[in-house]
């Protein structure tokens, strides 16, 4: 009777990561690379530590890396934050999202969220009172119907969260729809809270817009990224937010309140390696390795490949194989064939007829080929 999320359960990334480990089965489930973050950076933090820096850092974040922070920014967006008001560094992207939300959704308050979405967003949405308001990404592509998106809102909305590059579909908005975007939303009072964890991992020809570089939406956006996703340590929990000062302000209420500040020496060590920016302009190419390596090695399945740009994620539609539910058809891959997975369902609950697993390709070379080998056992 104390639950304040009464229908909340367990997130499928940890149901999935013991179910691949109870059954040692290969894990392309839960997001995260099974190879190894930059032994320098590692240095990095080791020194920071051996430095002394190992007491409480400012709330916002050490100011050096908020301003290698807002230089990154300034020289990929072309947008100009201000390193003391306008920035926190975050306990990863996900505090960042938690904070944005706790910050204005008040209770009554609509949320618009495109769906499939990331699982954090709609918990955090209820725990605030606030409703979620879903509207349907369409088609193979993911792509957003931006009427609808018009249509939906309404006197009580107070925010739509955006995630581009796109967890599960790896759809990149295109400069189009941010123009739309910034159409849409210019002449309101709400928040755009820009999801961007993915920011450097987009292939070919697609470009990542960030909310950041338009000028109509950066006046009401808060823009999440995760050092994470972009330096192969996601259990280092380290991200940011980069917001308009008055929105900030707000910001930093809730995280006094919450951690005060994160984890001291990695910042440090991050502020040291973000002044090479190879480190993350490079990531995208490594990533596409990895996404043209695991679909030649699949091309003679019957899963189909779902076209993306971008993300470490690869959509596979299984309708040729069967017409099993995808939680179902997922279950049996680690059961029978020793093989981890996410069933995109999850992402979006409403919807559950997608015939579709979402694959984690941020693996290492021998991991992919022993899940090829297990999808090439189906004709
Ligand atoms: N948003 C999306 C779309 C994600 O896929 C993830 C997953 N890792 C996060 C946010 C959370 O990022 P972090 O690990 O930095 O908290
Ligand atoms: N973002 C990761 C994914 O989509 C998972 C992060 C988590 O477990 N919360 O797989």
């Amino acid at each position: 009777k104390h639950s304040k999320l009464p229908d909340h359960q367990t997130s499928i990334f940890s149901v999935m990561g013991k179910m691949a480990l109870d059954h040692n089965a290969v894990n392309l489930s839960q997001g995260y690379p099974n190879f190894e973050t930059d032994d320098h950076l590692k240095d990095l933090v080791t020194k920071a530590m051996n430095d002394g820096y190992n007491q409480y850092a400012p709330l916002a974040g050490v100011p050096k890396l908020r301003e290698q922070i807002v230089q990154k920014i300034a020289s990929l967006h072309g947008k100009e934050y201000d390193p003391s008001r306008e920035i926190t560094v975050t306990n990863g992207a996900t505090q960042a999202l938690f904070l944005a939300i706790t910050a204005f959704v008040h209770p009554g308050d609509e949320v618009i969220v495109l769906k499939p979405a990331y699982d954090s967003y709609e918990p955090a949405i209820e725990l605030n009172g606030g409703k979620p308001v879903l509207v349907q990404l369409k088609g193979k592509e993911y792509s957003v119907d931006w009427e609808e998106v018009k249509q939906a809102i309404s006197s009580k909305t107070r925010m739509i969260i955006i995630n581009t590059p796109h967890n599960p579909s790896g759809n990149v908005f295109s400069k189009e729809d941010m123009t739309r975007l910034e159409e849409i939303f210019r002449d309101t009072n709400i928040i755009v809270l820009s999801d961007e964890v993915y920011e450097h991992i987009v292939f070919g020809d697609a470009k990542h817009h960030s909310a950041s570089a338009f000028p109509g939406l950066a006046e009401r956006a808060v823009v999440c990224a995760s050092f994470g996703k972009t330096f192969h340590n996601t259990g280092w929990k380290m991200g940011y937010c980069v917001a308009p000062s008055e929105l900030m302000k707000e910001i930093w209420k809730v995280m006094e309140v919450n951690v005060f500040c994160v984890h001291h020496p990695t910042q440090r060590a991050f502020a040291e390696y973000l002044k090479e920016p190879r480190h993350y302009l490079d990531l995208g190419k490594f990533y596409q390795e990895k996404r043209d390596r695991f679909l030649e090695l699949i091309k003679d399945t019957p899963f189909k490949a779902i076209p993306s740009n971008g993300t470490y994620f690869q959509l596979l539609d299984y309708s040729a194989i069967t017409d099993e539910r995808d939680v179902d058809f997922a279950r049996r891959l680690i059961l029978e064939y020793k093989l981890a997975s996410i069933p995109v369902s999850v992402f979006n609950k409403d919807q559950l007829d997608h015939k579709q697993l979402r694959f984690c390709f941020a693996k290492k070379e021998e991991t992919l080929v022993r899940a090829s080998e297990i999808l090439k056992k189906f004709e």
